[in-house]
């Protein structure tokens, strides 16, 4: 049980440094609904109103090289571990 505690601890402190980072905001994709980025994090996910992919600058983004993300889009095609789990 105490390592689930640390582990579930552990998740919320990279998705905090996630949303921190995160520069989907400036993304031409961005729709403004009240959601903080951080899609490509497990917890979060697809967002609820982006719908239309018209660029991705997570390439661009410090989580990219952090988290060594492979995979782009996370707010319509889901986060990396769901892309990677396809
Ligand atoms: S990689 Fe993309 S989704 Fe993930 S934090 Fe950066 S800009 Fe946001
Ligand atoms: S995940 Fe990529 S496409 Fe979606 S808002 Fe963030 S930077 Fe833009």
């Amino acid at each position: 049980m105490e390592n689930e505690d640390v582990s579930s601890e552990d998740m919320e402190k990279k998705k905090e440094m996630v949303l921190s980072m995160c520069t989907c905001s400036d993304c031409p994709s961005w729709a403004e609904c009240g959601e903080k980025g951080g899609f490509c994090f497990q917890t979060i996910g697809k967002s609820d109103c982006i719908e239309t992919e018209m660029g991705c600058i997570c390439g661009t983004c410090p989580v990219k090289e952090k988290m060594r993300l492979r995979h782009v889009y996370f707010c319509t095609r889901g986060s990396e571990k769901e892309q990677s789990d396809m």
